[in-house]
């Protein structure tokens, strides 16, 4: 089995014990260098080693958009894998206008001009809506969302089941069709039902749309990230009310089997 770890669960807006929200997926493919990382904001490096994933230990990184919250450790990250020791390539894949904003982000402190004499390379790989894909040893598949900006996600072929991930994204078709048949989904959550107007001005989803989300891709589990500053029991409640399976509110760094 592949492990997979929350290493933050928070919306755009971090709190005490919630950082912003980033995946971790290692073990899943034993001929692999290496695991996959989902997104880099915040304090991504320490959220890493507390989950005891070394800077030798991931071998792609896949930005799912160019918002702060996701993308903005980036340039952190490449240095804390620097002066942590990492000497194995690392691949980022993104939709092209994220790849723009994080070529732009590196090339602030000047990282494209030093990268090739650096003790580790790093390549830049663009993705498109519905490609099919090899990210750290795992078939993946992306899907554009229904996000404020553009935004993907990813489903993947774990040994335990698939796996999707939609990232930040409103209610949408998309949604459905990438998930379909899907053991778990894993979706963001900003907003309790009170809060509707304000998830589609921003283009988030209600806690019971995920559930209904979910319901309609038929997933046995669903894993909600990206959660705001609301109660986890008011969330579940309002989410159970339209899904009748595994309902996973995960605190940062929780561990799955996947
Ligand atoms: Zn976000
Ligand atoms: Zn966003």
């Amino acid at each position: 089995m592949a492990k997979l770890v929350f290493l933050g669960t928070g919306a755009a807006l971090p709190a005490r014990d919630r950082a912003n929200t980033a995946l971790a997926i290692t073990g899943a493919d034993p001929s692999s260098s290496g695991g996959l990382l989902i997104d880099c904001g915040g304090d991504i490096y320490s959220a890493l080693l507390r989950a005891d994933i070394g800077p030798d230990a991931l071998s792609d990184l896949f930005i799912t958009h160019a918002h702060i919250d996701h993308i903005g450790a980036l340039p952190s990250l490449i240095e804390s894998l620097r002066l942590g020791g990492r000497t194995v390539p690392l691949r980022i894949w993104a939709l092209p206008p994220v790849l723009e904003v994080a070529r732009r982000l590196v090339g602030v402190f000047d990282f494209e001009l030093t990268l090739k004499s650096w003790s580790f390379a790093v390549t830049f790989a663009p993705v498109e809506d519905g490609q099919e894909l090899t990210l750290a040893g795992i078939e993946a598949r992306v899907a554009t969302m229904d996000h404020s900006i553009p935004s993907a996600g990813l489903r993947l072929r774990l040994p335990g089941g698939d796996v999707t991930y939609t990232s930040d994204t409103q209610p949408a078709a998309s949604i459905r069709a990438l998930g379909q048949g899907t053991r778990m989904l894993i979706t963001e959550c900003t907003y309790p039902r009170a809060w509707e107007a304000g998830a589609r001005m921003s283009k988030h989803m209600t806690a019971p749309e995920t559930g209904k989300e979910a319901a309609n891709c038929g997933a046995q589990t669903l894993a909600l990230v990206h959660r705001g500053p609301w109660p986890d029991e008011e969330i579940w409640a309002e989410v159970a009310e339209h899904f009748a399976g595994t309902i996973l509110l995960p605190k940062d760094g929780d561990a799955i089997e996947v």
